[in-house]
Protein backbone atom coordinates (compact mmCIF):
# COMPACT_ATOMS: atom_id res chain seq x y z
CA UNK A 1 0.00 0.00 0.00
CA UNK A 2 0.96 3.02 -0.54
CA UNK A 3 2.61 5.33 2.14
CA UNK A 4 1.06 8.83 2.18
CA UNK A 5 1.71 11.75 4.37
CA UNK A 6 -0.68 14.75 4.79
CA UNK A 7 1.37 17.91 5.49
CA UNK A 8 -0.72 20.71 6.92
CA UNK A 9 -0.64 23.82 7.45
CA UNK A 10 -1.09 27.83 6.61
CA UNK A 11 1.77 28.00 3.96
CA UNK A 12 1.08 31.56 3.80
CA UNK A 13 4.22 31.59 1.97
CA UNK A 14 5.31 28.20 1.49
CA UNK A 15 8.92 28.67 2.25
CA UNK A 16 12.43 26.69 1.95
CA UNK A 17 11.99 25.07 5.56
CA UNK A 18 8.79 23.81 4.49
CA UNK A 19 10.10 22.41 1.21
CA UNK A 20 12.99 20.99 2.91
CA UNK A 21 10.63 19.13 4.92
CA UNK A 22 8.71 17.80 2.02
CA UNK A 23 12.04 16.69 -0.01
CA UNK A 24 13.15 15.16 3.08
CA UNK A 25 9.95 13.12 4.15
CA UNK A 26 10.05 12.06 -0.10
CA UNK A 27 12.87 9.75 1.54
CA UNK A 28 9.91 8.35 3.93
CA UNK A 29 6.73 8.42 1.87
CA UNK A 30 5.58 7.55 -1.43
CA UNK A 31 3.54 10.82 -1.37
CA UNK A 32 3.04 14.15 0.51
CA UNK A 33 0.23 15.76 0.37
CA UNK A 34 0.44 19.39 1.36
CA UNK A 35 -3.05 20.56 2.63
CA UNK A 36 -3.51 24.10 3.07
CA UNK A 37 -6.30 24.80 5.70
CA UNK A 38 -8.58 27.19 5.17
CA UNK A 39 -9.71 28.67 8.89
CA UNK A 40 -7.07 29.20 10.99
CA UNK A 41 -7.02 31.85 13.42
CA UNK A 42 -4.27 33.23 12.07
CA UNK A 43 -5.33 36.29 9.12
CA UNK A 44 -3.58 35.14 5.71
CA UNK A 45 -1.62 37.41 3.45
CA UNK A 46 -2.16 35.34 0.82
CA UNK A 47 -5.91 33.66 -0.29
CA UNK A 48 -5.71 29.78 -0.41
CA UNK A 49 -5.80 29.79 -3.96
CA UNK A 50 -2.75 32.20 -4.35
CA UNK A 51 -1.18 30.37 -1.39
CA UNK A 52 -2.03 26.66 -3.87
CA UNK A 53 -0.51 28.26 -6.94
CA UNK A 54 2.62 28.86 -5.46
CA UNK A 55 2.37 25.66 -3.98
CA UNK A 56 1.75 23.99 -7.28
CA UNK A 57 4.51 26.09 -9.41
CA UNK A 58 7.10 24.85 -6.78
CA UNK A 59 6.04 21.13 -7.58
CA UNK A 60 4.91 21.23 -10.48
CA UNK A 61 7.45 18.62 -11.24
CA UNK A 62 7.08 16.38 -8.64
CA UNK A 63 4.28 14.44 -8.98
CA UNK A 64 4.24 12.78 -6.13
CA UNK A 65 3.49 15.78 -4.08
CA UNK A 66 0.43 16.97 -4.07
CA UNK A 67 -1.26 20.68 -3.36
CA UNK A 68 -4.74 20.30 -1.89
CA UNK A 69 -7.11 22.57 0.60
CA UNK A 70 -9.09 21.59 3.07
CA UNK A 71 -12.04 23.01 5.78
CA UNK A 72 -12.86 22.50 9.05
CA UNK A 73 -11.23 19.48 10.83
CA UNK A 74 -8.06 18.15 9.71
CA UNK A 75 -8.97 14.65 10.62
CA UNK A 76 -11.95 14.72 8.76
CA UNK A 77 -10.00 16.13 5.45
CA UNK A 78 -7.28 13.33 6.40
CA UNK A 79 -9.81 10.37 6.96
CA UNK A 80 -10.84 10.89 3.24
CA UNK A 81 -7.88 10.07 2.06
CA UNK A 82 -5.71 7.02 2.44
CA UNK A 83 -3.15 8.73 4.82
CA UNK A 84 -2.38 7.33 8.06
CA UNK A 85 0.67 10.25 9.06
CA UNK A 86 -0.15 13.58 9.76
CA UNK A 87 3.79 15.57 8.73
CA UNK A 88 4.32 18.35 11.17
CA UNK A 89 8.46 20.87 10.95
CA UNK A 90 9.81 21.41 14.33
CA UNK A 91 12.31 24.57 14.31
CA UNK A 92 12.74 25.10 17.93
CA UNK A 93 11.71 23.84 21.37
CA UNK A 94 9.08 27.15 20.87
CA UNK A 95 7.23 24.79 18.44
CA UNK A 96 7.09 21.31 20.59
CA UNK A 97 4.39 22.76 23.26
CA UNK A 98 1.91 23.64 20.34
CA UNK A 99 3.25 20.41 18.59
CA UNK A 100 2.04 18.57 21.25
CA UNK A 101 -0.58 19.72 21.86
CA UNK A 102 -2.52 19.55 18.55
CA UNK A 103 -0.76 15.67 17.74
CA UNK A 104 -2.45 15.02 21.06
CA UNK A 105 -5.80 16.71 19.99
CA UNK A 106 -6.02 14.86 16.86
CA UNK A 107 -4.82 11.26 18.28
CA UNK A 108 -7.60 11.93 20.65
CA UNK A 109 -9.94 12.64 17.48
CA UNK A 110 -9.10 9.75 15.60
CA UNK A 111 -6.66 6.84 17.26
CA UNK A 112 -5.63 5.19 13.69
CA UNK A 113 -3.67 8.71 13.22
CA UNK A 114 -0.39 9.43 13.84
CA UNK A 115 1.56 12.30 13.70
CA UNK A 116 5.45 12.63 12.49
CA UNK A 117 7.90 15.30 13.29
CA UNK A 118 10.88 16.17 10.85
CA UNK A 119 13.52 18.36 12.90
CA UNK A 120 13.95 21.40 10.92
CA UNK A 121 17.70 21.68 8.88
CA UNK A 122 20.12 23.71 10.48
CA UNK A 123 19.67 26.46 7.22
CA UNK A 124 16.23 26.89 8.03
CA UNK A 125 15.49 26.88 11.61
CA UNK A 126 14.87 30.57 11.53
CA UNK A 127 12.62 31.01 8.47
CA UNK A 128 8.93 30.87 9.46
CA UNK A 129 6.12 32.75 6.52
CA UNK A 130 5.34 35.01 9.49
CA UNK A 131 9.43 36.49 9.62
CA UNK A 132 9.33 36.09 5.67
CA UNK A 133 6.08 38.28 5.21
CA UNK A 134 7.86 40.98 7.72
CA UNK A 135 11.10 41.26 6.32
CA UNK A 136 9.10 41.05 2.84
CA UNK A 137 6.62 44.31 4.19
CA UNK A 138 9.88 46.60 4.73
CA UNK A 139 11.82 45.86 1.21
CA UNK A 140 14.16 43.14 3.36
CA UNK A 141 15.68 40.45 1.10
CA UNK A 142 14.18 37.06 1.51
CA UNK A 143 16.48 35.57 -1.35
CA UNK A 144 17.74 31.95 -0.77
CA UNK A 145 14.90 31.49 2.03
CA UNK A 146 11.33 31.43 -0.98
CA UNK A 147 11.31 30.29 -4.06
CA UNK A 148 11.19 32.94 -6.77
CA UNK A 149 7.48 32.54 -7.52
CA UNK A 150 7.00 33.38 -4.07
CA UNK A 151 9.42 36.22 -3.93
CA UNK A 152 7.26 37.89 -6.66
CA UNK A 153 4.01 37.70 -4.99
CA UNK A 154 5.10 39.26 -1.90
CA UNK A 155 7.26 42.13 -4.08
CA UNK A 156 3.29 42.40 -5.66
CA UNK A 157 1.64 42.10 -2.31
CA UNK A 158 3.14 44.84 -0.94
CA UNK A 159 3.34 46.93 -3.54
CA UNK A 160 7.17 46.87 -3.85
CA UNK A 161 9.22 48.62 -6.61
CA UNK A 162 10.81 46.79 -8.94
CA UNK A 163 14.50 45.77 -8.11
CA UNK A 164 14.22 47.73 -5.12
CA UNK A 165 17.48 46.21 -4.14
CA UNK A 166 19.26 43.90 -6.31
CA UNK A 167 17.99 40.76 -5.11
CA UNK A 168 18.10 37.53 -6.34
CA UNK A 169 14.59 35.97 -6.98
CA UNK A 170 12.58 39.14 -7.16
CA UNK A 171 13.09 39.99 -10.83
CA UNK A 172 9.76 39.00 -13.28
P1 LIG B 1 0.68 26.39 10.83
O1 LIG B 1 -0.02 27.66 10.55
O2 LIG B 1 -0.23 25.20 10.90
O3 LIG B 1 1.69 26.41 11.97
P2 LIG B 1 2.80 26.71 8.90
O4 LIG B 1 2.55 26.91 7.46
O5 LIG B 1 3.29 27.88 9.66
O6 LIG B 1 1.50 26.09 9.51
O7 LIG B 1 3.79 25.50 9.07
C1 LIG B 1 3.44 24.19 8.71
C2 LIG B 1 4.37 23.23 9.40
O8 LIG B 1 5.68 23.44 8.89
C3 LIG B 1 4.47 23.40 10.90
O9 LIG B 1 4.61 22.11 11.51
C4 LIG B 1 5.71 24.22 11.09
O10 LIG B 1 6.31 23.98 12.35
C5 LIG B 1 6.56 23.66 9.95
N1 LIG B 1 7.59 24.60 9.54
C6 LIG B 1 7.45 25.88 9.15
N2 LIG B 1 8.63 26.44 8.85
C7 LIG B 1 9.57 25.48 9.06
C8 LIG B 1 11.00 25.43 8.98
N3 LIG B 1 11.69 26.51 8.63
N4 LIG B 1 11.62 24.26 9.26
C9 LIG B 1 10.89 23.18 9.66
N5 LIG B 1 9.56 23.15 9.78
C10 LIG B 1 8.90 24.29 9.49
Amino acid sequence: MEKIAIYPGSFDPITYGHIDIVERALEIFDKVIIAIAYHTEKQPLFSVEERLKMVKAVFKDVPNVIADSFKGLLVDYVAKTNAKVILRGLRATSDFEYEFHIASMNRSLNNHLDTIFMMTSKDYFFVSSRTIKEVARLGGTVEGLVPSIVANMLRKKFNLPYMKKKLIGWDD
